[in-house]
């Protein structure tokens, strides 16, 4: 399934097979594709020149001259794919731009859940669609704001990654690989990571995608791993297989209605390391607790409780990683 890595190959994909091409002809279904919309609404896309295409996570915006624009959103299994005006057409195609230099470009979309949405920029740019989304990672996360953005909800650190909001063009596949690049359980609420857990979690996800494009990224279309495409990913689809750090089985959970895929003993559902602490110093700190007679005085001692696992994270983590 496309996603942030996927799209961003899709467009550069896009911009060497027709930016600065005229579209001299345009032919789309009455397809659910284009929902909401006629298809002579695309009609106007004939006769200009493709100037530029910006991606915004799963989102990409195709500028024509003139102030004219195409959003694409290419669903579950849609495919932008060009060729020689005289071959013939590929399968499932919902929408053509035939192009100055005699190629055509076809979008294909078997199961039909992408969007083409036309119309002039301004009025894509302002599409409630990318209006919602949050900041795309590729250029780098900011650890900070998505700790923030974690703070503000109760729902599991993978549904929270699902949200366009927090991060734009993280899917199934890439939440998870994060998830386990970062050794976090995905049940875990988003609000129980702490800054550090973030700040992992914000590195793995630039990775995860920095991966994806490297695995991927060339003049040829992506056969997406449901389609029976090379699956080079590290525990997606992979339920039942050993995980790759620890020889451990990889298992399948659902949520929100959604597959995912996680090493449990890579990925402890407790935060932290909290429950190799050594016990000994958790409790004093909280038998100091009731002594203090002002209430301002119980801020310290949890500061302190909460600064110690910090510390002492890196020894009880190392026994941990050899099992
Ligand atoms: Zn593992």
């Amino acid at each position: 399934m496309p996603e942030l890595p996927e799209v961003e190959i899709a467009s550069r994909q896009l911009r060497a097979w027709a930016l600065g091409r005229r579209v001299t002809a345009v032919q789309v279904g009455k397809t659910r594709v284009i929902r909401g919309q006629t298809p002579e609404a695309f009609a106007a896309l004939a006769g200009r020149t493709l100037v530029g295409i910006e991606r915004r996570g799963k989102w990409m915006l195709l500028l024509f001259d003139r102030g004219l624009g195409l959003i694409s959103h290419l669903g579950m299994t849609g495919k932008w794919l060009r060729r020689e005006r005289a071959a013939p057409a590929p399968k499932h195609v919902r929408a053509t731009l035939e192009l100055s230099d005699k190629g055509v470009l076809d979008y294909t979309d078997p199961r039909l859940f992408g969007r083409l949405i036309a119309g002039s920029v301004e009025a894509l740019r302002a599409h409630p669609s990318l209006a919602a989304l949050g900041p795309d990672p590729l250029g780098g996360v900011d650890a900070a704001r998505l700790y923030q953005a974690l703070q503000r909800t109760r729902r599991s650190i993978k549904e929270a990654l699902m949200d366009q909001g927090t991060l734009a063009g993280l899917g199934n596949i890439h939440v998870g690989e994060s998830l386990h690049r970062a050794a976090l359980h995905p049940e875990r609420p988003a609000d129980s990571l702490s800054r550090e857990e973030a700040a992992l979690l914000a590195r793995h996800i630039e990775e995860s995608i920095r991966f994806a494009l490297e695995a991927q990224d060339g003049p040829e279309p992506i056969k997406y791993v449901e389609e029976g495409g090379e699956n080079p990913f590290l525990v997606y689809g992979r339920a039942g297989e050993p995980c790759p750090g620890c020889g451990s089985e990889i298992e399948r959970i659902v949520q929100g209605g959604r597959s995912t895929f996680f090493c449990a003993n890579c990925q402890p559902r407790t935060a932290g390391r909290r429950p190799s602490l050594p016990q000994a110093k958790a409790k004093p700190a909280k038998a100091k607790q009731p002594k203090t007679p002002a209430k301002a005085r119980a801020k310290p001692p949890a500061k302190a409780r909460s600064k110690a696992p910090a510390k002492t994270r890196q020894k009880p983590a190392a026994p941990a990683k050899k099992r």
